[in-house]
């Protein structure tokens, strides 16, 4: 996780709104509805089967009344928000309770800040030294190695060294020097973290090895939140850790949780659009908030792992895809690739939509991958 001091100096990630969908909506939602079908290879007649009986138990005993209940707790430098309806302000908070009590677990776990998380436990602990991990930080290891495979590299947990330099550079004004970049990376590479399933034990191969899980950890607890609602049966449910978002069922009533995505010009707060989402995550990554401006050259705090170099692209991107976690880890990542090397794997995906907002001489330009076209085909650029 950022620190808390680092998350003032990149100020909050693009916030996406969040607000349960009106019916003026119902159009792009049942597009997206249909479509979400086609992702999750559902059976179709299972599914009306499905509708149907639900609809007849609903006739046949009428439910209480479902209400909206929203929370909002700060962790992980940022604000979580919680919105649920269940039908009691009793079990809402009882349930949005158990969710905050998860996220703050993993930030004990996952905090780069913290010197004692088991993240920077691990970290201090002498290299090619099999260390045994929690259940969760593994998960999240695995879930990390899937995504720098995915992305080539570009994704890459074992950042922490580079990232380190760049807050660095930034008290003191001065970009990183030749020697410290190459420093920094000799002790960069996903493959250096070596993870075994079996003994559940993680290995930092090179000397000097630090992990920063700020590129997914936010999306990993929101997943997680999520799920503690439902173990609760909560389902209709989105848990917002800023830019990052994790969606349930939608509210009663509604095809989906309607999303605003700001535009790339933080100054603006313009929305550039709003999507109808449903058991998905959706995540939003870009330098749009979070830079550092040394000798009139701006760096992203996204850092490219190939050369150490925070990023000076503009550009946003925007990713949906079946979880937070995934979302959250590919979004870093896009970044990083900018948009054609993006655009391909993205298009390369069944179950990923994405758009890409670049501004090049003062011109914004998007460009949607082809499912997000096919998903929201009344979604209009700018
Ligand atoms: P945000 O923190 O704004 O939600 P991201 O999800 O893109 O944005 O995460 C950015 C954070 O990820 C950085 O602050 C840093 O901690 C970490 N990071 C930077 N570059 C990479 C990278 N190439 N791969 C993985 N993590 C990265
Ligand atoms: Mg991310």
């Amino acid at each position: 996780m950022r620190r808390n001091d680092v998350s003032a100096m990149y100020p909050a990630a693009a916030m996406a709104r969040t607000y349960p969908v009106r019916r003026d909506f119902a159009l792009v939602s049942q597009i997206f509805f249909y479509s979400f079908l086609t992702f999750q290879r559902f059976n179709v007649l299972t599914f009306f089967l499905l509708l149907l009986a639900t609809t007849a138990c609903r006739s046949a005993t009428s439910a209480p009344s479902l209400e909206r209940f929203t929370f909002t707790s700060p962790h992980m430098g940022t604000l979580f928000t919680i919105t649920l309806y269940t039908t009691n302000k009793a079990s809402a908070e009882t349930a949005a309770d158990a969710a905050f009590h998860r996220v703050a677990a993993l930030d004990e776990i996952m905090s780069d800040y913290r010197a004692d998380s088991e993240l920077m436990r691990l970290c201090d602990q002498p290299f090619g030294k099999g260390v045994p991990v929690s259940k969760d930080l593994f998960d999240v290891f695995t879930r990390s190695e899937e995504i720098s495979k995915l992305t080539d590299g570009a994704f890459d947990v074992t950042i922490g060294p580079c990232v380190r330099l760049w807050r660095f550079s930034r008290k003191r004004k001065a970009p990183p020097s030749t020697e410290e970049l190459a420093a920094a990376r000799a002790a960069v590479g996903w493959k250096n973290l070596r993870l075994d399933p079996h003994a559940r034990t993680a290995t930092l191969l090179l000397p000097n090895m630090r992990l920063d899980l700020g590129g997914i950890g936010k999306g990993f607890a929101a997943d997680e939140a999520l799920k503690t609602l439902k173990g609760r049966g909560i389902d209709r449910a989105l848990v917002a850790a800023s830019g990052d978002i994790a969606i349930g069922d939608p509210p009663p009533g509604e095809s989906g949780w309607k999303v605003g995505i700001s535009g790339i010009d933080v100054e603006t707060n313009d929305t550039a659009y709003a999507l109808v989402l449903h058991n998905c995550g959706i995540s939003t990554s870009g330098d749009s908030e979070q830079f550092v401006e040394i000798n009139g050259i701006r760096y992203s705090h996204i850092v490219d792992p190939a050369t150490c170099l925070g990023l000076t692209n503009r550009i946003q991107d925007t990713i949906i895809a079946p979880n937070a976690t995934t979302t959250d880890g590919l979004d870093t990542a896009l970044s990083v690739m900018d948009v054609q090397r993006g655009l391909a794997l993205v298009d390369s995906l069944p179950r990923a939509a994405a758009l890409f907002l670049k501004k090049e001489h003062g011109q914004t330009q998007s460009f949607p991958s082809r499912q997000f076209k096919k998903r929201f085909p009344n979604f209009s650029p700018n």
